[in-house]
């Protein structure tokens, strides 16, 4: 497959037609998606290291369509992003985040944190900032159990603008990750400068770990480093037992991935919340 930067598929592979005819469908298609309530979203479970606990879900969106069947967001977020579309469909995802996080708090779970993906596109519309404080308050609920996950490339490409906004989102109490680290162009001295509260080492980088000496005292170093800078470190795409010991070791704070859970849907997360308990 095409690849652009790190596992982010441009498109199809193979061949150039089928792409692009694709890509049309695809993009027709989601505002019919927005239109008909074809999407939905499915939460992967954050485990504190400490505990074993449940600390948080990550907010995955998925996409059943009629026309389509099931799209992956690596084969439509692009897209959507191209056309604008993912405005509109962020702003879609952060609502319903938001209600799955009051659906917490009803159940009793007063603790748990909601972390939603937030494009560039949306970040640099100009009311951004109002949206998210306003969706956050319009539902009472307190700005630390929402989390954004911005990436990498998101703020290397980023201007004073967003920053700012970010840095007006944190002032509030949002927890800001920077979600892919470890594979693009890390580079911990930029870190200390970076609106951010949260490391999320990328799954290629946490694949890495038990396969290579270098990677394994690397993330040991970078795990200390982001403590030293008062930054907590998330490890997403944990897959093994093996790779679980090894980020304990080096006092990872949470850990995510199919060892534990793969994304479910909302009654299942709450299953998940009532059979392994929380912090
Ligand atoms: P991401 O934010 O890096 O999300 C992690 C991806 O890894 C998810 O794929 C998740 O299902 C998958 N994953 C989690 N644990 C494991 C594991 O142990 N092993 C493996 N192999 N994979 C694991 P998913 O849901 O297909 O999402 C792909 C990407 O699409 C996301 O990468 C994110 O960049 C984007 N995306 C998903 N939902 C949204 C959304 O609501 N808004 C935006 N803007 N982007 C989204
Ligand atoms: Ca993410
Ligand atoms: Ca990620
Ligand atoms: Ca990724």
């Amino acid at each position: 497959a095409k690849q652009r930067g790190k596992e982010r598929y441009v498109f199809f592979d193979d061949v150039m037609n089928y792409r692009i005819i694709e890509k049309t469908k695809i993009e027709h298609n989601l505002q019919f998606a927005l239109d008909n309530k074809e999407f939905m979203l499915y939460f992967q479970p954050q485990y504190k290291t400490s505990n074993d606990k449940i600390s948080g879900f990550e907010a995955l969106i998925r996409w059943k369509s009629r026309e389509l069947g099931m799209v992956p967001p690596n084969d439509f977020i692009k897209i959507a992003e191209e056309s604008q579309k993912i405005v509109a469909i962020g702003k879609w995802v952060f609502v319903n985040s938001c209600d799955f996080a009051s659906k917490l708090i009803k159940r009793g779970y007063k603790d748990i944190k909601v972390s939603v993906n937030i494009s560039i596109v949306q970040l640099i519309q100009d009311d951004f900032t109002d949206f998210i404080l306003a969706t956050i308050e319009s539902k009472n609920l307190d700005f630390k159990l929402i989390e954004l996950e911005i990436t990498e490339t998101v703020l290397i490409r980023s201007v004073q603008e967003a920053y700012t906004k970010l840095e007006t989102l944190r002032s509030k109490g949002v927890s800001i990750s920077l979600d892919d680290f470890g594979t693009g162009y890390s580079s911990l001295s930029y870190l200390q400068n970076l609106p951010i509260t949260t490391l999320k080492m990328d799954r290629a980088f946490v694949e890495d770990i038990t396969k290579n000496t270098i990677t394994e005292n690397l993330a040991s170093f970078i795990i200390s480093m982001a403590h030293k800078l008062n930054l907590e470190v998330i490890a997403e795409g944990v897959e093994t037992k093996l790779q679980l010991d090894t980020l304990k070791k080096y006092n990872c704070d949470k850990v995510q991935g199919y060892y534990y859970s793969k994304p479910v849907p909302e009654e299942q997360a709450f299953l998940l919340l009532e059979s392994k308990g929380v912090d």
